[in-house]
């Protein structure tokens, strides 16, 4: 096959650095799970023991590496939501759940930026939720550590602080999904490929952020996240 022309050049392969690899991880797609913790569900007026697993997608460019969040147009009520990515190194239809582990590459800490505002203008509308989630550096991530590091991780707190005080707070533990369960449904749904991110829900206690305001996230043994709104 010869390499088309491009009428002009394309963008940048998105990626994310790895923890111990001069080698970056190229991102596919972002897969992000809507109500993943009960409490969360429960927050945003849901039953979560009523709802089968559902995903919204973020675009691989929306990644924001640096430590600066530019406060986004159209929104007054931007909200943070702590999350574990999870990074694939291979994919497939029709994953089973005990298979599912074996296409992990490794773990981050990212949050899933929200325009809480134009998302709900979205719901009441039942149209799609990109304005409110797929917008210029809403997927802020750390660098991949591999699982060969940390193993996988099945439990451990996972918190947010904004301003040095906690805002949200739980454990992997409580995801209503788990992690291969993510991936059986995605795979179900969608071909999933190397380069693939899952953001896998977030626990209660979302909230609004201004200008200013300093966010530090954790996932037990995977990482720490710190972001500045500006
Ligand atoms: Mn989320």
């Amino acid at each position: 096959m010869t390499t088309p022309a491009y009428l002009f050049s394309p963008q940048p392969q998105p990626a994310l650095p790895v923890v111990g690899s001069s080698a970056v991880f190229p991102v596919h797609r972002i897969y992000c799970v809507g109500r993943n913790y009960a409490e969360h569900a429960i927050e945003m007026g849901h039953d979560p023991n009523k709802e089968a697993p559902f995903f919204f997608q973020k675009n691989p460019s929306n990644i924001l590496l640096g430590r600066e969040f530019p406060y986004p147009a159209q929104t007054s009520d931007l909200h943070f939501e702590i999350e574990l990515v999870v990074a694939l190194k291979s994919g497939g239809t029709n994953i089973p759940a005990a298979d599912a582990m074996s296409h992990v590459y490794g773990y981050a800490v990212g949050l899933d930026m929200t325009r809480r505002d134009l998302q709900n203008a979205q719901k009441k509308l039942g149209r799609p939720w990109e304005v409110g989630k797929a917008f210029e550096h809403s997927a802020p991530c750390t660098p991949i550590v591999p699982a060969d590091k940390i193993g996988h991780p099945s439990k451990g707190a996972i918190w947010v602080d904004v301003n040095n005080e906690r805002r949200q707070t739980g454990d992997l533990a409580q995801m209503i999904w788990d992690i291969p369960n993510q991936i059986r449904f995605l795979s179900e749904l969608f071909e999933l490929k190397a380069g693939d991110l899952i953001f896998t829900g977030t626990p209660a206690g979302v909230g609004s952020l201004k200008k200013g305001d300093k966010i530090h996230g954790h996932v037990d043994g995977v990482a720490d996240l710190d972001v500045v709104v500006v």
